[in-house]
């Protein structure tokens, strides 16, 4: 058994004394050394290296995820995250040369641009991937040169304690802490001013977050959520279609922002593809086997009882209305839950339907029928834009007319949820499903400013004449 810390919540007190040493350690300047932000990025990693174990415990404990998801969605992206973060520091930190577009005026003058930390970040994460979504955008924060709090989510205490025993441990103490604790510890917070504040969670508590930012006009990246759709268009493989999204869906039973929450499918593979929802389910996590969704060592758990409740409620529901084509085995005692399909009626747009208005965030996918791809369009386009949109077509054309015609803060043609852990595309979601993004270089721009610089030595008088009377001609702006 791994040793993992009890959890306790960080008081007040201690808030604004971190607070405060953490100000003075970016008044002296020292973060922005290069050699600086190479060593915390590198003792992160040693950080997750040498505790992996507890880390996939801590995960366990928190959301019962089998070692393999948590080290393939805590570990291993962060630890790219580190990699790419060491490796292309010293490019990212060069002043970019503006030359070349400038006007004639400007050439001499050398326009670059400098990225500058912005301050102390904040960084307020969600529970479902404890880890990664915090530390993947501490690897920003480090990289740009900013000292950060990292406020870990009360819902995964096991994680947020082994956090907090670690940071101090491998971090520069003076430059980077773990606050926990919840809305009094979030609120206390967010009373204050901060260089930069990345917020994972949902859209309601992203409104309080932007709302105090506002106050002191603190730039924010908020990483919201959302139904994330799936077109399912006629030329799509269904087998291929099924397996892939399965497979995705299945992870941490659906509470993942970029989980396939609802599926459009095309009227003629309706049928076709709920049986190859269902076989390829079967297939994969036979229920009354070792690889069921009640067993522990195959399957997360639905977070909380009140989630439990509400997803069984859901269902309960829609089996009334006859819309449940396959109901997941079920433990209530330990809110074990396995994966359900619902099937709604052609366009469902049911604005009282909980399943088609809110985000599902657990583990059932609800497949809609459509006439068309034009149809699946308008039906994502009347809804809030989402966090990521699949196509599942035979044709890279189909893809890019979706693209073309919609909105989201990511899309993939024929696979899912792979955009957060590619190192090298920005992840964030747009309009309500957040703003701003993060990850490799975008997690460095996040936390840094971007500062215009000009040179205007005294050996360029001779070229300042025109500006000064009785010289001045506005009209001679060459
Ligand atoms: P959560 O309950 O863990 O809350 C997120 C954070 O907000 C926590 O640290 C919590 O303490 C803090 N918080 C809660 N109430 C607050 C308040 N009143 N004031 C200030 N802070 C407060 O997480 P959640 O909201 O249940 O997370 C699930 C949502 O997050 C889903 O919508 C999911 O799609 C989204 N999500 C998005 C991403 C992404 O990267 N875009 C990743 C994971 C989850």
């Amino acid at each position: 058994m791994a040793d993992l810390p009890p959890y306790t919540e960080t008081s007040l007190d201690v808030i604004d004394e971190t607070y405060d040493r953490l100000q003075a350690t970016f008044a002296s300047h020292r973060t922005q050394e290069a050699a600086y932000r190479l060593y915390n990025l590198k003792q992160l990693a040693f950080l997750i290296n040498d505790n992996e174990e507890r880390i996939i415990a801590a995960a366990q404990a928190d959301l019962g995820k089998s070692s393999f998801e948590a080290r393939l969605a805590e570990v291993i992206p962060t630890l790219n995250e580190i990699d790419l973060a060491v490796k292309r520091l010293p490019e990212w930190m060069k002043d970019d040369k503006r030359t070349r577009d400038s006007t004639y005026a400007f050439k001499l003058a050398r326009p670059r641009v400098k990225k500058q930390p912005k301050g102390v970040a904040l960084i307020i994460g969600a529970w479902n991937y404890p880890f990664q979504l915090t530390l993947s955008p501490l690897v920003g924060a480090i990289a740009a040169g900013c000292p950060a709090v990292i406020k870990m989510s009360e819902h995964a205490p096991v994680s947020a304690a082994l956090i907090a025993e670690l940071i101090p441990r491998y971090l520069d103490p003076e430059g980077y802490a773990v606050v926990n604790g919840a809305v009094a510890a979030s609120t206390a917070l967010l009373e204050k001013r901060w260089g930069h504040i990345c917020y994972t969670g949902g859209g309601p508590v992203g409104k309080i977050v932007a709302g105090a930012a506002a106050k002191t006009l603190t730039p924010t990246t908020l990483e919201l959520g959302g139904k994330s759709p799936t077109i399912v268009a006629p030329d799509a493989d269904l087998k291929i279609t099924a397996r892939r999204m399965l497979s995705i869906k299945q992870m941490n039973v659906g509470q993942m922002c970029v989980s396939p929450d609802y599926v459009l499918v095309t009227k003629e593979n309706v049928d076709a593809f709920t049986e190859e929802l269902i076989k390829t389910l079967e297939h994969f996590h036979p229920p009354n086997s070792e690889r069921s969704f009640l067993n522990e060592s195959a399957s997360t758990f639905v977070r909380n009882t009140n989630d439990y409740q509400r997803l069984e409620n859901v269902l309960d529901d829609a089996e009334k209305g006859g819309k449940v084509v396959y109901r997941g085995e079920a433990d209530k005692d330990r809110n074990r839950m396995g994966l359900s399909l619902v099937r709604l009626p052609r366009d469902a747009k049911d604005e009282e339907s909980w399943l088609v208005r809110d985000e599902i965030f657990g583990p059932i996918l609800v497949i809609i029928p459509v006439e068309d791809i034009d149809a699946a369009i308008k039906y994502i386009n009347a809804g809030p834009t989402p966090l990521a949109l699949y196509v599942s077509s035979a044709s890279r054309a189909t893809f890019e007319k979706v693209v073309s015609q919609t909105l989201s803060g990511s899309a993939i043609w024929n696979d899912f949820a792979m955009t957060p852990i590619c190192r090298t595309v920005p992840f964030g979601g747009v309009g309500e499903s957040g703003w701003g993004n993060y990850h490799g270089y975008d997690g460095f721009l996040a936390f840094s400013h971007q500062r215009s610089l000009l040179e205007v030595p005294y050996w360029m008088e001779f070229a300042q004449k025109n500006r000064y009377a009785p010289n001045m001609n506005p009209r001679n702006e060459r």
